[in-house]
């Protein structure tokens, strides 16, 4: 045994590098296991959204806190990573839809949570390169966009930069219990790590490590399509979505249009991912409805990612139902991006003060199967 730390952390995703931050910054001597390199799965390959607006109730106070610290990574670790509050718009087709946009209007503002309700001529005046087809739609200045090539490798800079030991290249074979605590053995041989409390934030793979324990759950996973545009002036203001989900669109600030809809196809135990031909075609139509000057941009490249997804779309956050000292967060289902900065504060917490101040209730492991509870 070479070494014991307080915390070992299983996956360097945005939630794992986040959670490492922050146990530090808690005081916690950390490692963390990367298979590959910080952010190299899906916290390095998304779509880029920073939206609280359209989030399942059990997300919202999560996605809350996360929204706070996306307004101050410059400080937390010394770069914003492109975060900019350029506003999300979801777009109403119906006046059903407005109606949904109406009532999710009054459940963000329980969680402090701003939003305005657009009407028709709203959309015609303040965002005139829409199509004119929609009944409305609903406008949450503060949520916005971000780089996600840049946000898990800037968590882990900062994490290493306070004393956290960081091992990417180093997939984790087995992890056990031990009489006070874990034990971690690495696939590459090297020697074995005794630690108090682990976390599992292995994302598409993290039911596969939650198994080691007999923590059992189905986690699928799912590759949503992507696509971005050769740069352009600028045009298109906030990150738009549409009700019912399909099709959505961000222009960076360096000209690019990023769109994505519909799914690729996804290889988890291969770690290969493909976008469809045919998807990109059926998604680029739906941006160039939704933003007619679209038509005439050139596409550049299509992409996608390997995402862990649980049967009711929402993520598994908060202690092992069986194993004490153990805490799961994964499978966030194509929208844990937004989430992965305070995913990390509240495992920080969980692990360390036994507790957390944000409300996470909805999203236990054990919500979908009972599990047997070890005697004190
Ligand atoms: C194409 C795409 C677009 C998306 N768009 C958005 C968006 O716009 N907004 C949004 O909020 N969310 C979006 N998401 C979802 C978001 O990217 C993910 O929910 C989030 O990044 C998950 O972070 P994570 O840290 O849990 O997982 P990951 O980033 O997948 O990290 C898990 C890490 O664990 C490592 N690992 C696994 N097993 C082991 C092991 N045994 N040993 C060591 N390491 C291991 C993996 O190598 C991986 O790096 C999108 C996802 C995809 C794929």
């Amino acid at each position: 045994m070479s070494a014991t730390f307080d915390i070992a952390i299983i996956g360097g995703g945005l939630a794992g590098c986040s959670t490492a931050l922050h146990a530090r910054l808690k005081g916690a001597s950390v490692i963390l296991f990367e298979r590959g390199r910080c952010g190299g799965q899906a916290s390095g390959v998304n779509y880029g959204g920073v939206r609280q607006q359209g989030r399942h109730p059990a997300e919202l106070s999560l996605s809350r806190r996360s929204r706070t610290i996306w307004g101050s990574l410059q400080q937390l670790i010394g770069t914003d990573c492109e975060f900019a509050a350029t506003g999300h718009l979801k777009l109403a087709r119906t006046d059903v839809d407005m109606e949904d946009l109406i009532a999710h209007q009054a459940l963000l503002g329980e969680h402090g949570i701003h939003a305005d309700i657009l009407e028709a001529r709203d959309l015609t005046r303040r965002f005139p390169y829409l199509s004119g087809r929609y009944a409305g739609g609903s406008y949450c200045g503060e949520d916005g966009q971000a780089n996600p090539r840049l946000v898990a490798p800037a968590f882990a800079k900062a994490a290493r930069a306070l004393g956290v030991v960081i091992r990417e290249n180093c997939k984790i074979a087995v992890a056990e219990r031990a009489e006070s605590g874990f034990v971690i053995r690495p696939a590459d041989g090297s020697p074995a790590i005794s630690v108090r409390r682990l976390i599992n934030t292995a994302g598409a793979w993290g039911a596969e490590v939650a198994a080691m324990f007999g923590d059992l759950v189905k986690e699928t996973v799912m590759a949503p399509n992507m696509c971005v545009t050769e740069p352009i002036p600028p045009l298109i203001g906030p990150n738009l979505g549409i009700c019912g989900g399909s099709i959505y669109i961000r222009q960076a600030a360096h000209g690019s249009v990023i769109f994505g809809a519909g799914l690729g196809v996804a290889d988890a135990q291969a770690l290969r991912a493909r976008p469809l031909a045919e998807v990109t075609l059926e998604a680029a139509a739906a941006a160039v409805e939704m933003v007619p000057h679209l038509r005439n941009v050139l596409l550049l490249r299509s992409w996608t990612g390997i995402e862990g997804r649980m049967p009711d779309g929402l993520p598994v956050l908060g202690a092992s139902p069986t194993v004490e000292g153990l805490f799961h967060a994964f499978g966030f289902s194509g929208h844990g991006f937004q989430l992965g900065p305070a995913v990390g504060a509240v495992l920080a917490e969980l692990s360390l003060d036994g507790d957390t101040r944000t409300s996470i209730s909805g999203l236990a492991m054990d919500r979908f199967a009972p599990f047997a509870v070890p005697a004190p």
